[in-house]
């Protein structure tokens, strides 16, 4: 039996993990859930699984939660400190990281200090930390299991095989809902259109940075850290039936892909099952009635934000934070309806034009370019509408 924490549980990835541990009841054990705003969906999550602790945002959500469970309630902690504890529960075997954004981090390093398997989906603990993440990976002799797609994919076709005999990595990118617009018609498209992803049902920033290529650029940042291998060494192909969840290309010429159809809960799976795969009810995947896979090279110009993530890679340090920093301030605006689609990646360049770049030796110090990066953002966004205004 392995017990379980999940943090973010009422996500889309949190949601799908819990499907998982709920078909194999003998395997899993739910220790701790946190949640963020869905209190109706945590407190059902709860009542299911039996957590013996949970954590939110906040006292306001917490006083709900209690209202709803009653005397049912496990104990309920709130804020940054509730993260950190559900994170480090003694308790815990695996810790599934499934809260969005940087957010995720400091209680993501928590539960790696903490002794704890990660099975991370949190991609942005790695794109804004890195190097140190990875250090106390290694220093407290934990795993770290992917859960995004590409890079399952990746450690599948990795396995049985020497580390030294890869050339380079291949992440597939869908490409997004606007893999066929022009750029003139990019200018305008909406943010409902945007969230209209054509093969994956996800949150709803992730699902604006797949729209605008983003997501593939953190990808690259998180493969990088995750295989430790250069950028340089990390390519992205386009593939819009996202069927070829990525590839492993060795020194003799051989690319092993890893296949399947576009669900979750495969890569959620084997990061808890490693190395066993457990048996799920999903369709097969069906190549004859597919018939066609097909690959294409990135189009830089229209999706700025893969080559942007290319460069605050290479600038190294905290770059990468502030890009992600920027990402978020500028996806949310987005939503909003404050800026245009377009804009999200002017921004994100103008906060890179502006900041100096450390290599960072703490965590603090990743915090304070995460900060100065959604200040940047927000003054470019309001110098950005007060010339529309003028
Ligand atoms: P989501 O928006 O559906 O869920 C996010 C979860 O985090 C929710 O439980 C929410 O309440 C919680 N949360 C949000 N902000 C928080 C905060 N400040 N503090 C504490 N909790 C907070 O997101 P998702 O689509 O499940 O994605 C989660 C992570 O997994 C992201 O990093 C994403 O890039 C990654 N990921 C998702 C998918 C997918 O298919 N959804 C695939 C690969 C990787
Ligand atoms: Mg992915």
């Amino acid at each position: 039996m392995k017990t379980v924490a999940i943090l973010g549980a009422t996500g889309s990835i949190g949601v799908s993990t819990l499907e998982v541990v709920s078909a194999y009841p003998d395997r899993y054990r739910i220790a701790a859930l946190t949640g963020g705003r869905n209190m109706t969906l945590l407190a059902e999550q709860i009542v299911q699984f039996r957590p013996e602790v949970v954590a939110v945002l906040s006292e306001e959500e917490a006083q709900v939660l209690t209202k709803i469970l009653g005397a049912d309630a496990p104990e309920i902690l709130c804020g940054p400190e509730g993260l950190i504890r559900c994170a480090a529960h003694p308790d815990t075997d695996i810790v599934v990281s499934s809260i969005v954004g940087a957010a995720g981090l400091v209680p993501t390093m928590a539960a790696i200090e903490a002794g704890k398997d990660v099975a991370l989906a949190n991609k942005e603990t790695l794109v804004t930390a890195g190097a140190l993440v990875m250090r106390a990976v290694a220093a407290n002799g934990v795993r770290l299991y992917p859960v995004d797609s590409e890079h399952s994919a990746i450690f599948q076709a990795l396995e049985g095989h020497r580390f030294c005999d890869v050339r380079r990595l291949i992440l597939t990118a869908s490409g997004g809902p606007f893999l066929d617009k022009g750029l003139e018609e990019l200018r305008s498209v909406t943010p409902a259109a945007a969230l209209s992803h054509p093969n994956w049902d996800m949150g709803k920033k992730i699902s604006i940075d797949s729209a605008t290529m983003m997501n593939k650029g953190l990808e690259v940042i998180e493969a990088r850290w995750l295989f430790d291998l250069d950028a340089s060494r990390i390519a992205v192909h386009i593939h819009p039936q996202s069927i070829v969840h990525s590839m492993v290309e060795y020194v003799d010429g051989s690319v092993i892909a890893q296949m399947g159809i576009p669900d979750m809960k495969t890569p959620i799976a084997y990061a808890l099952s490693y190395p066993e795969r457990l048996p799920l009810d999903l369709p097969p995947l069906d190549l004859c009635q597919l018939g066609q896979l097909t690959f294409s090279e990135p189009d830089l110009e229209r999706f700025r934000c893969l080559g942007l993530a290319y460069q605050a890679l290479e600038a190294g340090g905290t770059a990468p934070a502030v890009l992600n920093a920027a990402n978020e301030v500028a996806v949310a605006s987005f939503l909003r309806g404050d800026i245009a689609f377009l804009d999200i990646a002017r921004i994100i360049d103008a906060a890179l034009q502006d900041m100096s770049v450390v290599d960072p030796q703490h965590i603090d110090e990743v915090l304070r370019a995460d900060k100065w990066g959604r200040e940047q953002a927000a003054r470019i966004i309001n110098s950005l509408n007060s010339s529309e205004e003028n």
